[in-house]
């Protein structure tokens, strides 16, 4: 187990969207905000302005969305079309290659829409500098045809709303991030938040789970909803094989041990990152890169899928030297600590 490579594909807890995702995914999707539970603070917020642009008669204001994935960003930027009443326009960054792609998505779009860029961070640069006129002035200059005949032609667009999702905010340049209006930042959600969520997602997929199943899965599922969600479709089997039908906290731990996920939660995949600290590396401080290169993992997913859960649980820390485990992981693993190891 040590030495193998796991497949990072298809875990249930990896907090990332799959093409699987899809299908639960949009019939669990809250449309409304009074549907969508937690983040009151963004939600408060948002509501304020929906009211206040839709009394103007105006677009909102360029919303940027971030946060660790799976949190409800995409949910968020549908639910803001749906509030105000418009037409939304899915995209990824690294989907828009060309100038001419980005004004292809901008002049169809009817007044007020919105355009949503996914992982906005990735675009290019060419296409980063014709957006910026784009958002400030509604209109776009674009270089049409090559060499001595190439001429500059400015387009009008309607009033729109782009609403860009991240989960990198830093990676963001400031020329960009200064152009949105409203920034909102979606925090991991309560236990007690991941109940209701997953309770709510019973209710509509026809599962009967109980509060103590709920709470039982909202504790593993990393404070985030698509692995709750993921969780709770998966646990469905076991209820209905092992018991009778109904997803009881007796019933997730069953499902759990067989899916190899333990009490804390920790799948093979997070053993394995701290196995290979203590294992290799003599519990730390080891630098990320190189983590990360003997898991065959990048370094970024590592960094903001994995360590959070890890150092929440008080397995791991982050040091300015490197990451090391902590004396708990020891145990949770049942590793012997030797004198010299471990310099945490
Ligand atoms: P992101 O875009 O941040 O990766 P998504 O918006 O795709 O995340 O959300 C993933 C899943 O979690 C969706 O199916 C959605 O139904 C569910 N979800 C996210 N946030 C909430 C929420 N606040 N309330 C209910 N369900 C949510």
């Amino acid at each position: 187990m040590f030495e193998q490579e796991m497949d990072f594909e298809g875990r249930l807890s990896r907090p990332e969207y799959t093409k699987a995702d899809e299908e639960v995914e949009v019939s669990l999707r809250p449309h409304t905000l009074d549907e969508y539970i937690g983040q009151d603070k963004a939600k408060e917020n948002l509501s304020i302005y929906i009211q206040a642009a839709k009394s103007r008669g105006e677009p909102l204001d360029h919303v940027l969305l971030h946060g660790p994935p799976g949190l409800g960003k995409t949910t968020l930027a549908c639910i803001i079309a749906h509030e105000m009443g418009v037409n939304i326009r899915p995209i990824t960054g690294p989907a828009i290659e060309k100038a001419g792609d980005l004004a292809a998505l901008l002049t169809a779009l009817a007044p007020n829409d919105v355009l949503f860029i996914d992982e906005i961070h990735r675009l290019s640069r060419s296409v980063e500098e014709i957006l910026y006129p784009a958002m400030e002035d509604r209109n776009l200059d674009l270089i049409i045809g090559k060499g001595p005949s190439a001429r500059s032609v400015r387009i009008d667009l309607p009033p729109f709303t782009l609403v860009g999702a991240t989960t990198r905010a830093g990676q963001l340049s400031s020329p960009l991030r200064d152009r949105f209006g409203v920034l909102l930042r979606l925090d991991p959600y309560t236990p007690e938040q991941l109940a209701d969520i997953i309770q709510r997602s019973a209710v509509i997929l026809g599962i009967a789970c109980d509060r103590s199943g709920a709470v039982e899965l909202a504790r593993i599922s990393r404070g985030t909803p698509r692995v709750a969600n993921r969780y709770l479709s998966r646990v469905r089997d076991f209820a209905q094989v092992l018991g009778n039908g109904v997803v009881t906290k007796q019933i997730v731990r069953e499902a759990l041990s067989r899916l190899e996920v333990d009490e804390l939660g920790l799948d093979g995949h997070d053993r394995l990152i701290l196995e290979t600290i203590i294992k290799k590396y003599a519990g730390g401080p080891v630098g990320l890169e190189t983590l990360a290169a003997a898991l065959g993992e990048e370094a970024v997913t590592l960094e903001d899928v994995y360590e959070p859960f890890l150092m929440q649980l008080g397995l791991l820390a982050r040091t300015p030297r490197g990451r090391c485990v902590t004396p708990a992981a020891y145990q949770h693993l049942k590793i012997p600590q030797s004198g010299q190891q471990n310099l945490f």
